[in-house]
């Protein structure tokens, strides 16, 4: 079995769909392992987001991200990486296909930086740096 990190960005959290998430993550049959309501400092986000330093879309993300509330899930499961990735969707709400949480529930606001729902990690190095981050 394997874990990943699982957050609901600001957006979802203000949307209330905390709830809907964890549904489709537990539908799917992962677990729950650790969960908690988190108001990141930029320091943290700073570190969970450092290969997109220079970016032209990193300080919206910093904003973004730093707007409300966050919650932190440490979800497990076989194959749960590439899994809650497909449960996700793609990056962009608008084209990311329908019965995935970006596509099904995903708006694109026209900003600078995509207001998508979550976030889930993409490897198992990324899983283990970004699981201690915020755990
Ligand atoms: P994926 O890896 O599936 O693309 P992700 O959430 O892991 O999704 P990253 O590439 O790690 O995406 O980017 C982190 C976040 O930065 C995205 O979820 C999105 O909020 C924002 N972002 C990424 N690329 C862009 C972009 N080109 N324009 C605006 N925002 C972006």
């Amino acid at each position: 079995t394997e874990e990943t990190l699982v957050l609901v960005k600001p957006d979802g959290v203000a949307r209330g769909l905390t709830g809907e998430i964890l549904r489709r993550i537990e539908a799917k049959g992962y677990s729950l392992v650790d969960i908690k309501l988190v108001e990141p400092s930029r320091d943290l986000l700073a570190r969970h987001y450092a290969e997109h330093e220079g970016k032209p879309f990193y300080e919206p993300l910093l904003e973004f991200m730093l707007s409300g509330p966050v919650v932190a899930i440490r979800v497990a499961g076989n194959r749960v990486i590439e899994g809650f990735r497909a449960l996700a969707g793609t990056t962009d709400p608008t084209t990311a296909a329908p019965g995935t949480i970006r596509g099904d529930l995903g708006r694109d606001w026209g900003l600078a930086v995509q207001q998508n729902l979550v976030h889930g990690s993409d490897s198992p190095e990324s899983a283990a740096r970004e699981l201690e981050i915020w755990f």
